[in-house]
């Protein structure tokens, strides 16, 4: 019988399907499962608006090299939106309904191109690359912060967030130090190496990749 078992029994009775052990597990340990999904939703909602980081990439003109780049890090925030969007269906919450919803609740300010001073909308016909530079440096940082704050509310109660957060806090690291390279270079003439070099394939993630994605095999 299951009943003389240490964990055959615990907190969520047999059968029921209301209640995770998945996550009561994360309370039992000190964690505040409901409040720890609504972090993340904010949290991949800001991987999954920076995926938007395609208009960015798009006005690079003349700088392939900063595309290529542009284009891991905008992939990469995608497999980190991939990766941990099923913790929060584990964690009993949902994701928001409304896409306008999601896209405002996030943790982080929208990736987008840069406004002229004095002016309401980007000048796209003349657009200054350090500044494009500049946003994609500080939403890495937002990044940073954000998943390193989820990585300080699941140490010690929830390993399976924090192995994801961690993962993809490794993956915004390197972003960071490719656009500290690149912004250095591009506006103050300084050599500021990342150490880096081309992801084998565009948008490798190799710390957050959970299943490849259809269409990069
Ligand atoms: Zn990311
Ligand atoms: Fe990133």
């Amino acid at each position: 019988m299951s009943d003389d078992k240490k964990h055959g029994s615990g907190s969520v009775a047999a059968g029921d399907t209301s209640q995770r052990v998945g996550a009561e597990v994360v309370r039992e340990r000190g964690g505040d499962p409901e409040e720890l999904r609504e972090k993340l939703v904010d949290a991949i909602g800001a991987e999954f608006t920076t995926y938007y980081y395609t208009t960015l990439r798009c006005h690079l003109a003349g700088h392939e090299d900063y595309k290529e780049i542009t284009e891991d890090a905008r992939l990469e925030d995608r497999a980190h939106f991939e990766l941990v969007f099923p913790r929060v269906f584990e964690l009993g919450g949902r994701l928001p309904n409304d896409i306008r919803d999601f896209a405002d609740r996030v943790s982080c300010p929208d990736a987008e191109l840069p406004t002229p001073q004095g002016g309401d909308e980007p000048d796209v016909t003349q657009m200054d690359t350090e500044d494009i530079l500049e946003i994609l440096l500080e939403a890495e940082r937002c990044a940073i912060r954000t998943w390193s704050e989820v990585c300080d509310m699941t140490r010690d109660c929830d390993p399976r967030t924090y192995d994801m957060a961690q993962r993809i806090l490794n993956e915004e690291m390197d972003h960071e130090a490719w656009f500290i390279e690149l912004l250095s270079k591009e506006r103050d003439g300084e050599i500021n190496p990342a150490g880096h070099f081309v992801r084998g394939e565009p948008g490798d993630a190799p710390y957050s990749t959970n299943n490849r994605f259809n269409d990069s095999a």
